[in-house]
């Protein structure tokens, strides 16, 4: 059953420029972080969206948390429209609906003891909270693979990367969250403390019977922990469709790329890592027609400058926006 549906979601920041430039640019500028991004998750399921930094992807994980409001486009929660929501009727789903930000240095206050950091969802929700709250606090604690006894008293500065992000994904699961938006929670953490956090998001998502939205520029994380994927390009998504045809029957130009550069250990597996040349381009001056266009080796001069490529279903819900399948 559906329990997620975005549809046609905008985020355009206004650009700040000075009276001078407005005067001589006239037009105001936009930074169009996410523009025009549909997709459903089913409920259980861990879906991915991956791309590199500056793509949208937080932006969009900040938009399904009600963090920003979109310029444009619907999200359904369980059926409902969020975005029409006032804020007092969204609330409850708040609980519901739970976020685990990127860096855990940041994510949690120093000034509080870990104690008192897992005690805040429960006091700003205690009209809805049943049970002990101290009891409550611990099984988290356990939940999430840390000694309530040892940590429970310490500030976060006494604790590794790897235990506060621990620390940041209990506080998620205090009031028994349905949606957990994981937006990179393992990237700036080493890679056998990365690997301890994907395989506790794993047992999680039974335990908490969990939906799941994995953010990461990491196509090698995705597939260990997804079951479909969306491949994201300034703003928009290029690709999407079962983990299985993305990563091993890729179509478009920039997710075989990315695939190519995943490091694989296996001698007898050769394949060649394909270059993208230049850089992003800037989301406020986005190419006309295919995004992708200026860094594309298959570009055809006409059309992929010209024309918006559609999507394209190849089968399966495997999904693509690229003028080679037309
Ligand atoms: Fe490349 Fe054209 Fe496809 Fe864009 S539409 S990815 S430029 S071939």
């Amino acid at each position: 059953m559906e329990i997620l549906r975005v549809e046609n979601i905008k985020k355009w920041f206004p650009v700040r420029t000075g009276i001078l430039s407005s005067i001589l640019f006239g037009e105001k500028q936009f930074i169009k972080a996410v523009d025009g991004v549909s997709f459903t998750i089913d409920e259980g399921e861990v879906f991915c969206l991956v791309g590199e930094s500056g793509c949208g992807k937080t932006t969009l994980a900040r938009l399904i948390a009600r963090l920003i409001e979109p310029t444009d486009g619907r999200i359904y929660y369980k059926g409902r429209d969020i975005v029409q929501m006032k804020k007092k009727e969204f609330r409850p789903l708040r609980r519901e609906i739970q976020i685990i930000f990127q860096n855990p240095y940041e994510a949690l206050d120093p000034r509080m003891r870990i104690y008192d950091i897992l005690m805040e969802p429960i006091k700003l929700h205690k009209k809805h909270f049943e049970g002990d709250p101290d009891e409550r606090i611990r099984t988290v604690m356990r939940d999430v693979k840390l000694n309530p006894d040892e940590y429970l008293w310490k500030f976060p500065h006494e604790l590794s990367g790897g235990e506060r992000q621990r620390v940041s994904i209990a506080r998620s699961l205090m009031l028994y969250p349905k949606l957990l938006l994981a937006d990179e929670p393992a990237s700036m953490l080493d890679a056998s403390v990365r690997s301890s956090i994907l395989n506790l998001l794993t047992d999680l998502r039974e335990e908490y019977n969990l939906t799941l939205l994995y953010i990461t520029h990491d196509l090698a994380q995705a597939w260990y922990l997804c079951e479909r994927i969306a491949v994201m390009y300034l703003g928009v998504i290029v690709e999407l469709g079962k983990t299985d045809d993305v990563i091993n029957s890729p179509l478009h130009p920039y997710t075989k790329a990315l695939i190519s550069n995943i490091p694989i250990p296996d001698p007898r597996r050769k394949t060649e890592a394909i270059e993208i040349k230049g850089e992003v381009p800037s989301p406020i001056n986005v190419p006309p027609g295919c995004r992708f266009h200026p860094r594309c080796p298959y570009f055809m001069e006409g059309k992929c400058d010209k024309e918006t490529p559609k999507y394209l279903d190849v089968g399966d819900g495997h999904i693509v926006a690229c003028h080679l399948y037309e």
